[in-house]
């Protein structure tokens, strides 16, 4: 009988283009983190009811790969520039 230990790894997707990263051998410290140039996108919000009382926590986050993180970054810029009155 023999007993190997086989190393813990954590799947990581995109949330919008479902890009997987794999990282092994991390010994936890990963599980609440993102792979290397990944991003979380996080927009802090409350929701509200139909009558205009905040009910509950509206937050959005989307875990991004890299390529979607440049991509969000772009967009982000585009928009408030052309936004922006100054
Ligand atoms: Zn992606």
């Amino acid at each position: 009988m023999s007993i190997t230990e086989i190393p813990r790894a954590f799947l990581y997707k995109c949330d919008v283009c479902g890009a997987e990263h794999i990282q092994e051998g991390a010994s936890g410290y990963y599980t609440n983190s993102r792979p290397p140039h990944w991003a979380m996108l996080r927009i802090e919000q409350t929701a509200y009811d139909y009558q205009g009382a905040a009910c509950a926590d509206g937050t959005i986050e989307r875990l991004l790969c890299d390529a979607c993180r440049g991509e969000a970054i772009k967009v982000i810029n585009k928009w408030a520039t052309r936004k922006m009155k100054v």
